[in-house]
């Protein structure tokens, strides 16, 4: 049975995919959460964190504020190379934790798991199939300008920090293109969902 990452750059139309898949029935994880539910006071990241950056990275409840990490890593490699480090592989066991708790309980559908840092992560093991979602900058800058009010120049130097789609091709073993409408993007994502239900049962 097969696991999925998806992945994609900023405004590639990542969780637009994800979100048409579950309309289809599929069984997503959003790896976001996962990142998040780490953090918490009873998570597994939770002492290393507080050890690694002080208390100072706490909010009023005592939860990891992710807020407050940002300044701390930004501009500053070594302490962003300290939190991934830390970070990234509990992500790796959790998610891998949750497919077999999935499977465990019967799941017996491709199970998908939506992970912007999938690759930078070098969470590549624990998939079958890797989904890359891209989209030209172009349609890139204007979606999320008019979704999320970013401005051009902001998503240009969020584009620049990333990996390159160049980069990411490399570890895809299907790349969806979103350069047209929603619509079309939705039977694309039919097509896609089927394509793996028959090769999961393969
Ligand atoms: P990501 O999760 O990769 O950052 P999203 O799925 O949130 O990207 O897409 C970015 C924005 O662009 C969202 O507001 C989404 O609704 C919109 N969008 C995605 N695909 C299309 C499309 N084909 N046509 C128009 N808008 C789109």
């Amino acid at each position: 049975m097969l696991t999925i990452g998806l992945t994609g750059g900023i405004g590639s139309g990542k969780s637009t995919v994800s979100k048409f898949l579950a309309e289809l029935g599929a069984p997503v994880i959003d790896a976001d959460k996962v990142g998040h539910a780490i953090y918490q006071p009873d998570g597994p990241a939770y002492q290393e964190m507080i050890d690694a950056f002080g208390r100072d990275i706490l909010a009023p409840d005592g939860a990891i504020d992710r807020k407050k990490l940002g300044p701390i890593v930004f501009g500053d490699p070594a302490a962003l190379k300290r939190l991934n480090a830390i970070v990234h592989p509990k992500m790796f066991a959790r998610m891998r934790e949750m497919v077999a708790a999935m499977r465990a309980q019967g799941e017996r559908k491709p199970i998908v798991i939506e992970a912007a840092i999938l690759i930078e992560a070098n969470w590549q093991p624990l998939f079958d199939e890797i989904w890359l979602v891209i989209a030209s900058k172009e349609r890139v800058i204007e979606r999320v300008e008019r979704d999320r009010g970013m401005k051009p120049e902001q998503t240009e130097a969020r584009i620049r920090a990333q990996l390159s789609d160049n980069d990411r091709r490399r570890h895809a073993s299907l790349v969806v293109t979103n350069d047209g409408t929603l619509e079309e993007l939705r039977a694309r994502v039919g097509e896609i969902w089927q394509g793996a239900m028959r090769r999961n049962l393969a």
